[in-house]
């Protein structure tokens, strides 16, 4: 499996990475290995000094899929979760600044966390729903996936015409503003609406 994620899909979040907003999707990918499930720890990783919790709604592909039509698309997920897109900051505005690639500061093992899969059926409507985190409690972003810039569909309708989508893929689809540093110690609790479904420790 892959993971993509949906870069500067908030507006208010790309203005805060002093980012324009952008007309298409922007899209990356981290590892297989990057990815931690089942509340397990984040690891600080010794290469940065400065790691961010981006909180993020995810969507899990269910059926392969090349090209996939914008109307077709709601049929390529069932599930959806709420994941943190961790980024180690300091390495990505290096990186940015030599215009080169972000792997080394989205891409590293636990860099990408993901909270219990739902149905989206559970939801009303997936168009309006408010997702927070929680860091020791104290809630430190929140958002509401109806301020999204590309829709889910627009997403693996652009995607698609890139990567082939296979079954077990995750979509990252942006994080709203509000991103901020992690430290060892913290405690993070994830909410899509009212249900937790992501709880794990910085260690
Ligand atoms: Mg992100």
């Amino acid at each position: 499996m892959k993971i993509i994620c949906i870069g500067r899909n908030y507006a208010e979040h790309a203005k805060e990475m002093k980012a324009e907003t952008p007309t298409e999707p922007v899209f990356f990918m981290k590892p297989d290995t990057a990815l931690i499930s089942d509340n397990d720890p984040f690891f600080f990783p010794k290469f940065s000094n400065e790691v961010h919790y981006e909180t993020e709604i995810v969507l899990r592909i269910n059926k392969n899929g090349k090209n996939i039509q914008k109307q077709f698309a709601s049929r390529y997920f069932e599930q959806i979760s709420v994941g943190i897109d961790f980024t180690a900051r300091d390495l990505q505005a290096q990186c940015k600044a030599k215009g080169l690639p972000w792997e080394k500061a989205k891409s590293f093992d636990g860099s990408g966390v993901i909270g219990t899969m739902v149905s989206k059926e559970k939801y009303k409507d997936i168009n309006n729903l408010n997702f927070h985190l929680d860091i020791n409690g104290k809630t430190v972003q929140k958002g509401n996936t109806k301020e999204l810039i590309f829709s889910y569909e627009t997403i693996i309708e652009y995607v698609s015409g890139f990567v082939t989508l296979r079954t077990g893929d995750l979509i990252y689809t942006g994080t709203p503003v509000g991103v901020g540093p992690v430290k060892v110690g913290d405690r993070l609790q994830a909410y899509i609406e009212d249900e937790k479904l992501l709880d794990f420790e910085v260690k």
